[in-house]
This record gives C-alpha cells, sequence and structure tokens, in this order.
C-alpha cells in the first residue's frame, strides 16, 4: 500500500508574512505522518524561514525548481546543495511551466534528479502532455518520453523513493480536470515504463500524482483510483482551509 502525497506548488504567489501565516495556520492540523505525506512548495525565498516555522511537525518543506551544480556563475539560481543545507525535503523538478517558458529540457531534468538525489532531496518529477498532444492520442508516448528521459541512470532502489506527477498541461489552472479514469490510465501507463524499465517492485513503490486543477471537491474520486497516490495541487493549496482538506481526503484515501 502507498502512503498517498499531497503537494502544494504555490508557484509565485504569496507575500512573506502571508507564507508564514499559512504552515502557522496548518502545521499543527497535518494528518500523522503514517497517514499521508503533506508537503508545501514554496518560492525559494521562504524556504528557510518556513522549514523552521514547520519544524518538529508533520509538514515538510519543498523547492519548486533548483539548479543541477551545486554552485558556480548561475545567476539568480539556487543549487541543491544550498537547499539542502537548509533542510528542504522536496524539489518539484520539471513542471510544464518549467519546460514551456524557461526552455527545461529533458536532459535538464535527469541532471536535477540526480542532483536532488545525491542531496538527500526527493523529486517530485513532472510530466505531462498538451492539448494538441491529447487529442492526436499521443499522451502516452509524450509522458513515457518525459519518464524515460528523467530516469535514465538511476538504480531500481533510487527510483522506489522518488515522486513521479503526472500533469496534463491542459488541466493546469485551468478548471478542467482529467476524468479520473483517465488520469488513473496515464498514470498506470507510467507505472507500466517504470516496471518495465526497473521491475515490477519498483513500479508498486514509485508514488505517482495526478495534478491539474485539484479541488477538495474532486480529490476522493482521483485517489480512489489505483495508479493515483497524491496529488500535485496549484491554486487549491494557496487557501489554508482547502489544502487541509486536500490532506483530510489524503489521509482517508
Ligand atoms: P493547479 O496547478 O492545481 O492550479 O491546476 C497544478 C500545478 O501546476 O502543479
Amino acid at each position: 500500500m502507498r502512503k498517498p502525497i499531497i503537494a502544494g506548488n504555490w508557484k509565485m504567489y504569496k507575500t512573506f508574512d502571508e507564507a508564514v501565516e499559512f504552515v502557522e495556520a496548518v502545521r499543527d492540523a497535518i494528518p500523522t505522518e503514517d497517514k499521508i505525506d503533506a508537503v508545501i512548495c514554496a518560492p525559494a525565498l521562504y524556504l528557510p524561514t518556513l522549514v523552521d516555522v514547520a519544524t518538529e511537525t508533520d509538514l515538510a518543506i519543498g523547492a519548486q525548481n533548483m539548479h543541477f551544480e551545486n554552485e558556480g556563475a548561475f545567476t539568480g539560481e539556487v543549487s541543491p546543495a544550498q537547499l539542502a543545507a537548509i533542510n528542504v525535503d522536496y524539489v518539484i523538478l520539471g513542471h510544464s511551466e518549467r519546460r514551456e517558458m524557461f526552455n527545461e529540457t529533458d536532459e535538464a531534468v535527469n541532471k536535477k534528479v540526480r542532483a536532488a538525489l545525491n542531496h538527500g532531496i526527493v523529486p517530485i518529477i513532472c510530466c505531462g502532455e498538451t492539448l494538441e498532444e491529447r487529442e492526436a492520442g499521443h499522451t502516452e508516448a509524450k509522458v513515457s518520453k518525459q519518464i524515460r528521459a528523467a530516469l535514465q541512470g538511476f538504480t531500481a532502489e533510487e527510483v522506489a523513493h522518488m515522486v513521479i506527477a503526472y500533469e496534463p498541461i491542459w488541466a493546469i489552472g485551468t478548471g478542467k480536470t482529467a476524468t479520473a479514469d483517465d488520469a488513473n490510465e496515464t498514470c498506470g501507463s507510467i507505472r507500466n515504463v517504470v516496471a518495465e524499465l526497473f521491475g515490477q517492485e519498483t513500479a508498486d513503490a514509485i508514488r505517482i500524482q495526478y495534478g491539474g486543477s485539484v479541488k477538495p471537491e474532486n480529490i476522493q474520486e482521483l485517489l480512489a483510483k489505483e495508479h493515483i497516490d497524491g496529488a500535485l495541487v496549484g491554486g487549491a493549496s494557496l487557501d489554508t482551509t482547502s489544502y487541509l482538506k486536500l490532506l483530510e481526503a489524503g489521509a482517508n484515501a
């Protein structure tokens, strides 16, 4: 039985004060870590403070991106070593917004996954198709290519502890969710790719989230599906009540 993982992706939202208030408000209301992994992925600027505010609670803090090099002349970037030094637990890698707007390639995502593992940070590896790709029947081929590239060069043991987020690009921030059956089918196809590359045991262990307009109203149906082990949530993770409802649904899934 895979433990559900619900991760909020705040993107470029919230001021510093709002971010701290949010974590102070939810940190003691998180369902126990035995039932669910609860994560907030916040803007890099707030991470050291939020890690502090969430210390000794069941809330984990994650980053939304990082470079793959430990240090160097990369103006404006944040390194895996810097994140590890402040005890960040997770990092979202290869989000479609980064792939589309910041030219992040499959190759860069693969290097970032390696860098995350080298520093004990759990990667949340994103994949997903555009509307055109879905309509042309290319969903499986697209996510399979992204996942094969991201997981290249890892051992089965390493892959078992990673998290994959399947996020159809047309469902992100649009209010359109993939049907629970469609989401499950694609998450199942991702699990098959992992089984083919690393064996069934690894495929059974890796957690695969769905993302794209997940809300308290639709999360239960999604989590009831065999291959959906959690959610990566943008808009609905910005409000404390809604975030806690998502966690509750996850803890009871
Ligand atoms: P959304 O964003 O929940 O607002 O659709 C999801 C994401 O981009 O991770």
